[in-house]
C-alpha cells in the first residue's frame, strides 16, 4: 500500500497539485484497502484522510489503519470541503470521470478560492504487483474449474440460461465473490452478437456455443471465453473456428513487454485477414483485467498504450460474429512478463466437439 501511495503523491509533483481527491471505489480500495463505497480519500504530502459515513466507520479503521478515518454527518462533499479546507490546499486533483457534475458544482461554491483539475488515476492500477497477480490467478483457476464441470452439462436442448446458471453456481461454489460481469452464452446464430445475453433458446445438434465468463476474488477480476460445439463440426465450421484459434494464438505471440496496444491489435487483424475474416472482427484485440472487468490498458485501433510492461494483466480475444450465420470468440486473461506471455486462464483451447445426447 506504501509503494501505491508513493506513486500517488509523485502524481502529485508530475502535475503540481497539492493534494489529491481519490472517490471511485476502486481507487480508494488500491490506495487504501476500504473495499466499502461512498467514500473520498484526501492525499496531500502530510495527510491521509478518509472520509466515510457510520456505517463504515469501523471497517475503515480494520481495513486501512494508515489513514485517519473521517465520519461525516452532514453530508460526504460537505465534509471534504471542511477538510480541503482546514489543510489549506489550493490546487487539488480530483477524478474528473467519476465525480458527479453536482458534486463538482457543490465543491466549487464551497471553496470558491481552491482549483480543481481533473486527474485520471486508474492508468496506476495497470501494472500489477505479486499479490495482486495471485488474486488474479486464482480468480482464472475459478473460471477455469468451472468451464471443466460445465462441459458435462452442455447438449443439444438445453436452454443458455441453464449453462450461464450452472456456470455461475459452480464459480459461487469455488469461491467467486459474484460472476465478474454479465456471463455470456450465445449459441447458433446469437453467436454473431459479440455481447449476447444468455437467452431461453435451446441448443441445437450442430452449433457452436460461446461462453464468456469469469470470476471475482478478492475484488480482482478472470475473464475467459471459449466456444464448444455440440455434435459434430463440418468444414466450414472447422475453418471458421481454426482461424479464430490461430488468431488468438499469434496474439498471444505478440502480448510482450515493449509492444503497443495498437500493434498487438493490428498483428491478430492480419492473421484474420489472411483466413479472409478480418471484416468479421468487429471488437478491439482486448482490455486490461484487475479490480475491474475493463479497465487500462486496452489493446485496439484506439490503444493508448505505447508499450506493454511487465505485471500487466490483459485479455486477448479475438472473435468472428457473421450475420445470420452466427460466430465465435476465443479468449485468455494473460500476464506480460519479460520472456513470453503466460496466460492465466488454461482451459483448452482445441475445438471440443461434445455429444449431443448423453
Ligand atoms: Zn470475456
Ligand atoms: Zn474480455
Amino acid at each position: 500500500m506504501m509503494s501505491r501511495l508513493a506513486r500517488l503523491i509523485k502524481l502529485l509533483d508530475d502535475k503540481e497539485l497539492d493534494g489529491v481527491l481519490v472517490s471511485k471505489p476502486v481507487n480508494v480500495r488500491y490506495f487504501s484497502g476500504f473495499t466499502g463505497d461512498s467514500t473520498v480519500l484526501i492525499v496531500d504530502r502530510q495527510h491521509k484522510l478518509l472520509i466515510t459515513d457510520g456505517r463504515y466507520d469501523d471497517q475503515a479503521r480494520v481495513e486501512s489503519p494508515q489513514f485517519e478515518i473521517v465520519k461525516h454527518e452532514d453530508g460526504l462533499i460537505k465534509m471534504v470541503a471542511d477538510r480541503l479546507k482546514a489543510i489549506n490546499l489550493s490546487t487539488v486533483g480530483f477524478e474528473g470521470n467519476v465525480m458527479t457534475f453536482d458534486q463538482h458544482a457543490k465543491l466549487r461554491e464551497l471553496l470558491p478560492d481552491c482549483k480543481f483539475v481533473s486527474i485520471d488515476l486508474n492508468p496506476l492500477r495497470q501494472i500489477k504487483d505479486g499479490g495482486e497477480i495471485e488474486l488474479i490467478k486464482r480468480a482464472c483457476s475459478i473460471a477455469d474449474r468451472a468451464f471443466g464441470e460445465v462441459l458435462n452439462h452442455i447438449r443439444a436442448g438445453v436452454r443458455e440460461i441453464d449453462i450461464a446458471a450452472e456456470l455461475e453456481h459452480q464459480m459461487r461454489r469455488l469461491g467467486s465473490e459474484r460472476p465478474a460481469f454479465e456471463t455470456i452464452v450465445a449459441s447458433g446464430l446469437n453467436g454473431s452478437y459479440p455481447h449476447a445475453r444468455a437467452s431461453e433458446k435451446l441448443i441445437v445438434d450442430g452449433e457452436f456455443v460461446t461462453m464468456d465468463f469469469g470470476a471475482v476474488f478478492k475484488g480482482y477480476h478472470s475473464d475467459i471465453t471459449r466456444t464448444v460445439m455440440v455434435g459434430r463440426a463440418n468444414d466450414e465450421q472447422r475453418r471458421l473456428y481454426d482461424a479464430v484459434l490461430d488468431a488468438q494464438l499469434h496474439g498471444l505471440r505478440e502480448i510482450r513487454v515493449g509492444a503497443s496496444g495498437k500493434s498487438v491489435d493490428k498483428k491478430v487483424r492480419d492473421v484474420l485477414s489472411m483466413h479472409g475474416l478480418e471484416k468479421y472482427f468487429t471488437h478491439g484485440l482486448g482490455h486490461g483485467v484487475g479490480l475491474e472487468i475493463h479497465e487500462e490498458p486496452r489493446l485496439s485501433r484506439l490503444s493508448k498504450c505505447e508499450a506493454l510492461a511487465a505485471g500487466m494483466v490483459v485479455t486477448d480475444e479475438p472473435g468472428i460474429y457473421i450475420v445470420d450465420v452466427g460466430g465465435l470468440r476465443i479468449e485468455d486473461t494473460v500476464l506480460v512478463t519479460e520472456d513470453e506471455a503466460q496466460p492465466l486462464t488454461h482451459s483448452l483451447k482445441h475445438l471440443i466437439e461434445l455429444s449431443p445426447k448423453f
